[in-house]
């Protein structure tokens, strides 16, 4: 076996409001599949998130700072609202060998398909676009005007269906088939020869 630390893997994960995304996600950083990159964003947080657990929750004037420093692997405005992933967090954890997931949409998700090449994307849907708009009402924590642009922003993201890796079907009481999928995109990724080139070159030694 080769003594050099595995690299770990990034994945992209994206999906619209109301698609499951983040009941999936958090059920697979709490089984420690993967570590979570903790983004920062200029949006109010909602009752129960925490500070530097769900978000790094800071001002515009605060986030414009870190742009302009270089500290963001991507950015992008949603909503009336900047997010971003604080790149050397990410950096680190996988130079750690952890595998790291980003849950991004669409436009950062393309900008870090861009910078990193060997990055694994995922689009998480709901079955169909009644579902979603149900899904999102149900949630009751957004006010119409913001549903209404959650639901614009979803047909965006299908524009850039192509674009991801992967593709996984939320279906309605069925998260741990949509987590369980996620592993096994994991585990196949994990498996790939050109992540593995060790293999070659140790095995005659
Ligand atoms: P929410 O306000 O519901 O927490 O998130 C809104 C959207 O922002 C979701 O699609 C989520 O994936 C996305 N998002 C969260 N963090 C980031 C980030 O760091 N960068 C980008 N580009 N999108 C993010």
């Amino acid at each position: 076996m080769s003594s050099v630390k595995r690299r770990g893997l990034l994945f992209i994960v994206s999906g619209p409001a109301g698609s499951g995304k983040t009941t999936i996600i958090t059920k697979l950083i709490d089984a420690g599949d993967f570590v979570f990159s903790v983004s920062a964003t200029t949006r109010a947080p909602r009752p129960g998130e925490v500070d530097g657990v769900d978000y790094f929750f800071v001002t515009k004037e605060d986030f414009k700072d870190r742009i302009r420093r270089g500290e963001m692997l991507e950015y992008a405005q949603y909503v009336d609202n900047y997010y971003g992933t604080p790149r050397r967090a990410v950096e680190k954890q996988l130079e750690e060998g952890k595998d790291v997931l980003l849950d991004i949409e669409v436009q950062g998700a393309l900008q870090v398909m861009q910078q990193m090449k060997d990055a694994v994307s995922i689009l998480i849907l709901p079955p169909n676009s009644k579902e979603l708009e149900k899904r999102l009402r149900s949630r009751g924590t957004e006010i119409e005007s913001v549903i209404q642009a959650r639901l614009e922003r979803a047909h965006l993201e299908f524009k850039y269906f192509t674009q991801y890796n992967y593709v996984v079907i939320s279906k309605d009481n069925c998260v741990d088939e949509a987590a369980d999928e996620i592993r096994a995109i994991k585990k196949a990724e994990s498996l790939k020869s050109s992540r593995n080139t060790y293999i070659k070159e140790s095995f005659f030694e």
